[in-house]
């Protein structure tokens, strides 16, 4: 094995400690091992320090080199980030992977390193967050890059464009925001393969805890870690994971341009990862139990959740997930409502905060038409179902009769 990639091992690839170890164990204990001499804390302390020394001065010249383990300048990599990093890799399966400051900054840097550039083509999901397609249509295109974007639903178009077009990488959610369409990742994994192209897989809203992209074939899987692994709303974080032979570029992407997470956020992402296992399982009781009450509610329509059976790509949904669960995201429009009435809705919630995150302990709701995908035309929305009165929950990990309770009465009132 050649030093650097022993050293991407050690500092950013799975824990080799809990490698057999299932999820919940996972979350707690990867990335937390001992840093210097005894006694050691039980969890990794923020390392508030920009630049680290050595004892000696060869000790430079030979972390340099690749060999010797270590830390020079915390652009380039700190101890507590670097236990991030570890715990990230156990969480998705494998690889190696870099933390940064938000999940923009990874997917950013992911399409950078995937080899988005001017006369390179993507080919991205229409379904995807509305500032990742913003960094699209108002980034990688200006500067060159021909941008296509498709249905990922329509496994045969895209079969179609594939060949046709040759892109160069392929993107998508594989829970897409917010229409929660599951899109089916192996069959798209080994299309774009056969037809040459990388693949970046933003796995935020299905999280390691329904699904594995990364496991499955695709060459980088980001995160904002801002959502479901911290889940406490109080730190922003994103994540890259790639295969080791594909980490050095990534890394010289993201130091370069600074986009790194703070040591701060890191050690409180770390802490909010410990019991994400534990709140996935409520964060889907509460939005299974909250799509069968909207669904049978006659002031509201088209509830989108892929748990419900009459969602489009339940099927799918039921293939990739985990047995029963179908993620904490949810959305729905009001019959014969328009903006108006989504506000009026919002204004009458008492439990549920109107709030543009997801994935958190609270339950947060947003209009995506005025918030999240504003930046969308009338067309494009309208395409990909966000209509004026399309309402998105983020079901948190509250008791659900109260949930329930809160948007019975939300409903009467805005009636
Ligand atoms: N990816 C998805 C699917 C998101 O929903 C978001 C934010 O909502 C992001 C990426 C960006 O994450 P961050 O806000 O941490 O930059």
């Amino acid at each position: 094995m050649a030093s650097d990639e022993r050293n991407y091992e050690r500092q950013r690839g799975a824990d080799e400690r809990f490698l057999d170890a299932r999820l919940g164990t996972i979350c707690i204990h990867a990335g937390d091992a001992p840093q210097g001499p005894e006694p050691h804390p039980t969890v990794t302390p923020v390392y508030q320090s920009t630049t680290y020394y050595f004892d000696r001065a060869t000790g430079m010249e030979e972390f340099l080199c690749g060999k010797r383990d270590g830390f020079a300048y915390s652009r380039w990599g700190s101890v507590t980030n670097a236990a991030l990093a570890r715990a990230i890799s156990s969480l998705v399966g494998d690889g190696a992977t870099i933390t940064t400051a938000s999940g923009m900054a990874a997917n950013f840097a992911a399409l950078q390193a995937a080899g988005l550039r001017c006369g390179k083509t993507l080919l991205a999901s229409r379904e995807i967050y509305g500032n990742t397609y913003d960094i699209i249509r108002n980034h990688f295109e200006p500067n060159g890059a021909r941008c296509l974007f498709a249905d990922f639903n329509r496994i045969t178009e895209l079969e179609r464009l594939i060949q046709t077009e040759r892109p160069d990488v392929i993107f998508f959610e594989v829970l897409a925001n917010p229409t929660l369409s599951v899109i089916d990742a192996p069959r798209v994994i080994a299309l774009a393969h056969a037809g040459g192209a990388k693949v970046v897989v933003d796995n935020t809203f299905a999280t390691p805890y329904l699904y594995h992209p990364f496991m499955e074939g695709a060459d980088y899987e980001t995160h904002s870690l801002t959502k479901y692994i911290n889940g406490h709303g109080d730190a922003l974080g994103g994540s890259i994971t790639c295969r080791p032979g594909e980490f050095g570029a990534l890394e010289s992407i993201v130091c370069t341009q600074g986009c790194v997470l703070s040591p701060d956020n890191a050690q409180m992402i770390m802490r909010g990862l410990k019991t994400f296992s534990l709140r996935m399982r409520q964060h889907c009781a509460n939005a299974a139990a909250l799509a069968a009450f909207l669904a049978a509610r006659p002031e509201v329509t088209n509830v989108r959740y892929p748990g419900l059976p009459t969602h489009p790509t339940h099927g799918v949904a039921k293939q990739l997930f985990r047995a029963g669960e179908y993620g904490g995201m949810l959305c729905f429009d009001l019959r014969e409502g328009d903006k108006e009435d989504a506000f009026a809705l919002i204004d009458a919630l008492r439990l549920v905060t109107p709030a543009g995150s997801l994935g958190d302990v609270k339950s947060l709701i947003v209009h995506p038409s005025s918030t999240t995908h504003h930046g969308l035309g009338a067309e494009e929305k309208a395409r990909i179902g966000i209509g004026e009165s399309t309402l998105r929950v983020s079901a948190g990990i509250e008791d659900a009769e109260d949930l329930l309770a809160d948007f019975g009465q939300a409903l009467e009132t805005a009636r």
